[in-house]
Order: structure tokens, then sequence, then C-alpha cells
């Protein structure tokens, strides 16, 4: 209920919404529509402030080619400077702007600030560049010169692949979420949280927290949301392997415990990046990513010790689980060896490799996901049956048998038909054991259960409801039909004891039938009606069936 006044709830504010943006309402009238309006000033492309120049501490020069440039356009695009300005500057030409604000930036760049210059020809003076310098030594910001249209093409393809891997996100977050409504699982409502927190930290890795406005209150301290939110992704991270390769079987097995750990890195870096001056979060930025790379190699050590020792991981879910988790990981390996091999590539795209890395492990272990949901989903089945089945007879038990008599009484009624439930009780069954022994008792039960169930024909309509008590339901049958069924049964029990081969065992039951009355509020007067026929079948001699009173059927004497 509460779910579905939500969804309407959400389905007025999108209707209120697209009303406000003007997206709903007269339909245009010709064949074509005219979308926008005219532009009155020149696209703002941003000079650079006093303040601004003052914040750049890298200045690079890119130096035209022997000889002077030679008159035609040149694109200059910054990637990798995630906060403060990026300024290009040529002749009087001199143009700022930062990846939080795609406002301030040329449109024709949105993976980098870029510009395009034309210096006249046979000029000689350099394109200047100029940035703020990165928090951590592995970000090295790169610069991209040459004619406008390749690289505006490297830009859109960085963008589109940013903004895929941010799309992977959000799409796994709404995954994880119905998983976690279907299942009630909190490994799913973690998952989902892993994901919205890579949405956010893509998002502002990628610059496209300013894009097309900005829609993320990062302002001006880039740095200390992107240390935070390292902080908190990368322990999440963390905790997520660690669950992934099955650690728990290892070492904080509680997922409190781990749980709480992860809580105190989330607050702690969030904390510290939020007061520590700045001169002091460049520290802290490399400190975090020392202990994340610590951290994984240690889950990831553990990860193939278990992999090599599936015994004593098999609490931990299973191996191909745990498979799946060390192969989740394994991008975050490529890139820490490809760093060590001082690869260029990683350089100039390392945030298309963090999000290609983070896309890829949100991928797997959404997989995982699965693969637990299933293991879940067994369990829950293989337990359900448990709790519904005799363990002696593999009848269904009492609890099993009341809810098919309650569906059968719905059909009955929805459709008008008849249905007839039969009592029986074995007769003088202690004395069998007392005679016999136990287990010549418990022989008797499974061979009267075998011989009800196949004479009845459908499983689930023969339930012991306790003892030597068992409950038959015939739907579609009444009267005399049904009485002849149920002598048949009795029959068929007292020739299955018969069949054991004990010397000396004779089984008799007797059984009281009732059928369904229109005034019959549950299954309970049924059932009650059934009973007290039962006990006048044991009054009158036993080894007999009789109807409830006032039923089709006269009473017979036993054969
Ligand atoms: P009546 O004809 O009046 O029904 O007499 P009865 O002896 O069958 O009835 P009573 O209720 O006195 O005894 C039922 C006996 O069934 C008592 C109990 O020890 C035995 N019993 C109940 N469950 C089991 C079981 O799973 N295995 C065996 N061997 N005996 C059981
Ligand atoms: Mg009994
Ligand atoms: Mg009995």
């Amino acid at each position: 209920m509460a779910l579905r006044l939500a969804l309407l709830g959400l389905l007025v504010a999108l209707w209120t919404w697209l009303q406000v943006q003007g997206a709903i309402g007269p339909q245009p009238q010709g064949e074509y529509l005219v979308a926008g309006a005219p532009a009155w000033e020149p696209a703002p492309v941003r000079g650079c402030s006093p303040e601004a120049l003052a914040a750049l501490d890298v200045r690079v020069e890119i130096p035209p080619p022997e000889g002077g440039w030679p008159g035609v356009p040149q694109a200059v695009d910054v990637f990798n400077v995630f906060a403060g300005e990026v300024m290009v500057a040529h002749g009087e030409r001199e143009v700022c702007g930062r990846m939080h604000d795609a406002g301030t930036r040329d449109s024709r760049f949105r993976a980098g600030v870029g510009m395009v210059v034309v210096p006249p020809a046979g000029d000689m003076e350099p394109i200047r560049v100029a940035w703020t310098r990165p928090l951590k030594p592995a970000w090295i910001p790169t610069v991209r010169v040459g004619a406008p249209s390749p690289v505006q093409q490297i830009d859109t393809a960085r963008l589109l692949v940013r903004a895929a891997a941010l799309a992977v996100a959000i799409a796994l977050a709404f995954t994880a979420l119905m998983g976690f409504l279907s299942a009630r699982d909190g490994v799913f409502l973690g998952y989902a949280l892993l994901c919205l927190l890579a949405v956010l930290w893509q998002a502002i890795l990628s610059g496209l927290s300013g894009y097309p406005q900005p829609w993320l209150p990062v302002g001006e301290s880039e740095w200390r949301w992107l240390t935070a939110l390292s902080c908190i992704g990368l322990s999440t991270l963390l905790y997520g392997m660690w669950l992934l390769v099955g650690g728990a079987a290892l070492w904080l097995s509680s997922r409190r415990q781990l749980l709480q750990l992860t809580l105190a890195c989330w607050i702690g870096g969030a904390v510290l990046a939020a007061t520590l001056p700045m001169a002091a979060l460049a520290p802290l930025a490399r400190g975090v990513d020392l202990a994340f790379r610590l951290g994984y190699l240690v889950v990831f050590a553990i990860g193939l010790y278990g992999a090599s020792h599936r015994r004593a991981f098999a609490t931990a879910g299973g191996s191909a689980e745990g498979t799946a988790g060390l192969a989740a990981m394994l991008p975050f390996l490529a890139m820490g060896l490809l760093d060590l091999a001082g690869n260029r590539w990683l350089v100039e795209y390392r945030v298309e490799a963090i999000q290609g890395s983070i896309t890829w492990f949100l991928t797997v272990s959404a997989y995982a996901l699965n693969l637990r949901l299933g293991r879940l989903r067994r369990q829950r089945d293989e337990m359900q049956q448990l709790a519904d089945t005799d363990a002696l007879t593999s009848l269904p038990n009492r609890r099993a048998g009341l809810r098919t008599l309650e569906l059968r009484l719905q059909q009955a009624r929805a459709g008008d038909g008849e249905l007839t439930v039969g009592f029986l009780d074995i007769d003088l069954f202690k004395r069998i054991n007392d005679l016999h022994g136990h287990a010549v008792g418990d022989r008797v039960l499974v061979a009267v259960a075998r011989v009800l169930a196949a004479a009845v024909g459908e499983p689930a309509h023969v339930i012991r409801m306790g003892g030597e008590e068992f409950l038959l339901l015939l739907p579609g049958v009444e009267g005399d039909a049904a009485r002849r069924r149920m002598e048949f049964l009795r029959r068929r029990v007292s020739e299955a004891a018969a069949g054991l081969g004990v010397p000396g065992l004779a089984v008799t039951a007797s059984i009281g039938l009732a059928s369904l009355r229109a005034g019959d509020r549950d299954a309970a007067a049924l059932l009650r009606r059934a009973d007290e026929a039962m006990y006048r079948a044991k009054r009158g001699g036993r080894d007999r069936v009789e109807a409830a009173c006032g039923e089709q059927g006269a009473p017979t004497p036993a054969e």
C-alpha cells in the first residue's frame, strides 16, 4: 500500500515537474516544432579573474612547431585536473574554466577544459596553459593539442564512457533495490548503497557533477569532496570485496563489526576532508590511497587463499561467489601493476580506467549477488519444504494440509463445486505399538501413508495430521461416491499392513467423512463434522466409515 502511494506520489511529482519545465503542453500545430529561443549574447566563455590567475600554480607553454604556427585552428584540451581553474591562453585571448561548472567551459569540450585558438601563420608565441597542482602525485594532468576535430572526438568519446559508467551504476542501484524488495536481504541494500556512492564519486571524478548544470553542491571545494568520497568509496569497496571473496570465514566474521569499521572510515574521512586545512588534505588523500592499496592486497591474497582452500570457506557462500569476487577485483590489480610500470595510457585515461574498474566491479558483484539470491531462494524453498513435510511419512504435515484444505475450500466455493474430507484414524494403534514394538508401528504408518497417497492420486490431498491420524481431501466428490472412495481406502489400509509380513499384525482404520455445506464459514466446521463422524465410527465398533450427521450415505457395518 505504502509502495503504491509512493509510486503515485512520484508520478504526480514527475507530471508537475514536466509541466513546470513546459515539456507537456499544447501539441505543435504544423509539421515541425521549433524548440529553444534565439541567443541574445555570445556563448559564455569566461575570462580569468585575478583570483583565478593567482591560484594557478603550474604553468606550461606549448611552443609552436618549427617555423611558427601554420595559421590553422589549434585545439587545446586539458584533462585530469579535477579542482580549481584551468587557463588556456594565447596572445590577448585568455580563457578560464573549471570541471565542476560546465557553464564556464567551452562547450566543444566536456571531458576536459579546452579552447580552440587560431594563431596567425608564422606566429612564434606559445600557447599558455595553467592549472592548480593536483593533491595526489598519481594524478598527472594531460594536455592534448591538435586539430579541433580529432581532439574534440577524443573528448566526446571520453565523455560517453564516463556517462555510460554512471548510467550502469544507476541501473545497478535500481536493480539491487528491487532485489532487496523481493528478497529482504540487507546485502542488496548495501550493494545499492555502494552503487549510489559509485554514482556520486564518478560524477565528481568525471566532472559530470557540473554537466549540463552543476547538480551537486561541489562548488569550489572539489578536493574536499574528492578526498571524502575516496575515503568513503574505497572503504566501502574494500568492505564489498571482503564479503565477496568470503574473507569473513577467516576474520571479522561478524558483519556488524565490519560495518562499524567501514562506517568509522566514512565518518572519519568525511569529517577530516571537511575540516582539515588544504595543506593537510594532500597527505590525507595519499594516505587513503595507500591504505586502499594495502587493504586491497590483503583482501586479494585472502581471496586467493580461499580459492585454494575451498573447505575453510564453505560457509562464505560457496566457491562460485568467491571466484566472482576475485574476478571483480582484477582490474584494480591491473591498474596497480600498470601504475608501477609507469604506463602512459593509464596516466592519460586514468578517470576512464577507474570508472571502468568500478563498473566491472559492480557488474561482476551483481552477478555474485544473483548467485546469492539463487542460493537464498533454494534455501528458503528447502526450508519451506522441510517445514511442510512430515519426517516419517513424507506426507504434507498438519500445517501444509490445512493450507491446502483452505485453498480447496475457496476453489469449491468459487466454482460452486463439491468437497469431501475424510478423517482417518488407525484403530487401537497404541496396542500395535505395545504388541509389535514402536518400529513396527512406524512401518505401519509409512505403509498406510504410501497406499493412501497412491489411492488418492494427488500427493497434497493426503495429510498426516499427527500420530496415527490422516486427513483425506476429495475435491469434486460428494455423497455415495465419496463414501465408496473411503470404503476403498479403508480396505487398502488393512491390505497394506497385511503386506508388511509381520506375524499377528492386523490393522484397521475408522474414517469419518463430511462434505462442504453452504453454511460452512471455514474449514474448522467441516473438520469438526468429520472428526465427530470418525468418533461415531469408533463408538460403533471401529473398522468402518461414518458420514457426518445428516449427510448422504447410511452407516455400513464393518465387512
Ligand atoms: P483408537 O482406536 O481409539 O484410536 O485407539 P488408539 O490406540 O489408536 O489411540 P490413542 O490415541 O490412544 O493412541 C495413539 C498412539 O499412537 C499413541 C502413540 O504412542 C502412537 N503414536 C503416535 N505417533 C506415533 C509415531 O510416529 N510412531 C509410532 N510408532 N507410534 C505413534
Ligand atoms: Mg488418534
Ligand atoms: Mg487410533
